[in-house]
């Protein structure tokens, strides 16, 4: 190589760079490349605030904060917020003065359990009137009650972590995820024995473990990290906790005229971050079963996780189309749908505190559990 014939040319490439550089402002030769680097920067938090929030949600929030910068107006709206917390704090104030604020210096002993009776008997009437809060019929001290009172009281002191312990509890958690899964398809051919999942102690803890599971296991499968799920507005608040908590960007999208999931509008907020899309049987607000056979092929064409919330409708569904109504298509037998929560303390009707997480597979359920490499996770 001939390295003489190269050096002539990189200072003949030097001396005109600097001919034509020497007609600029030092200044501005350095003021430029620093301004293009800040307008860059300007412009990049521009476009991720419109991508997290959306156009729309942007020009609102954007709206509103100069709408603030009016003089006068932020001051009114937080005398306004401050109105509302005064109210709120001096409607509980009265009512907490006789509440216990420390332990108290004597044990109350027996005293416990006639105070106890006492705050109860405080308690608002529920007795078959409390739709979406006490799903078992009767009072609490008898048919159902007693029997879930008495096998609460024998189990009381079991801890379901050690197993070797309390072997007993160990099976019924086996047992009721076995039974339940079998209502919702695990005994159909092509779920070639897969289906698995755990107790929980509620609805919303198998939804955020069923979440969390989804992500880890797209991470592994696809390398998405910057996880994004899209849910239908009639979905249940544990999805907003799940997206906050593990950091996942939600979209929730419209419901049609017939406040069902709109597959079509869902479809369109796909993109290669979306882990995840949910389909509620039926959704809590309306009670209303949202297209799960449609949005499991939308799901299954996109190779991304979908899961079917049925914290209220588990216990329902399979009973209803045994008597002969017409129900829709809503469990794994349905091709896509890769988890369910499904809640046994609601027409399951267990005590509160328990639901079941189901995953289509064992490799979906395996991200669920968290590995701890040091002694001081045995604690
Ligand atoms: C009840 C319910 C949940 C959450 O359940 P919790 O047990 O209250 O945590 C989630 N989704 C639906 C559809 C529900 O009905």
């Amino acid at each position: 190589m001939d390295f003489s014939a190269l050096r002539s040319s990189l200072s003949s490439f030097r001396d005109s760079a600097n001919t034509f550089l020497s007609q600029f402002e030092p200044l501005a030769l350095l003021a430029l490349p620093l301004l293009t680097v800040f307008l860059a920067s300007g412009i990049r938090s521009c476009l991720s605030y419109v991508s997290d929030k959306g156009l729309k949600n942007a020009v609102i929030s954007l709206f509103m904060s100069s709408v603030k910068l009016i003089p006068g107006v932020r001051r009114y709206i937080d005398a306004e917020k401050q109105k509302v917390v005064d109210q709120l704090q001096s409607s509980g104030n009265s009512k907490r003065d006789s509440w216990l604020k420390e332990l108290p210096l004597k044990g109350l002993q027996g005293g416990v359990i006639d105070k106890l009776k006492q705050e109860k008997s405080n308690d608002a009437p529920w007795q078959g009137k409390c739709s979406g809060t006490v799903y078992i019929g009767g009072s609490e001290s008898e048919g159902h009650f007693s029997i879930i009172n008495e096998a609460c009281s024998m189990f009381a002191h079991t801890n379901p972590l050690h197993l070797d312990v309390f072997q007993s509890v160990v099976r019924f958690e086996a047992e009721v995820v076995a039974m339940t899964a079998a209502l919702l398809g695990s005994g159909e051919k092509d779920s070639a024995g897969q289906i698995c999942g755990n107790m929980t102690s509620g609805g919303t803890e198998s939804i955020l473990l069923a979440v969390k599971s989804s992500r880890d296991y797209m991470k592994s499968k696809k390398g998405i990290t910057r996880a994004e799920m899209i849910i239908p507005e009639s979905a249940h608040s544990a999805y907003d906790k799940a997206a906050q908590y593990f950091k996942i960007k939600l979209w929730r999208v419209p419901v049609n005229k017939e406040f069902q999931a709109d597959v079509k509008a869902i479809r369109r907020y796909i993109n290669r971050n979306t882990i995840l899309i949910v389909g509620s049987a039926p959704g809590f607000p309306h009670g209303i079963i949202d297209p799960i056979k449609e949005l499991g092929e939308l799901a299954s064409s996109y190779g991304i996780c979908f899961h079917v919330d049925l914290c209220l409708g588990g216990f329902v569904l399979p009973f209803a189309r045994k008597l002969g109504y017409p129900i829709p298509p809503f469990d794994f037998s349905v091709e896509g749908v890769t988890s369910m929560s499904v809640d046994v303390h609601k027409y399951g009707l267990a005590p509160k505190g328990t639901s079941v997480v189901l995953y289509r597979n064992h490799d979906i359920r395996k991200h669920q559990f968290v590995a701890g490499k040091t002694l001081s996770v045995l604690t």
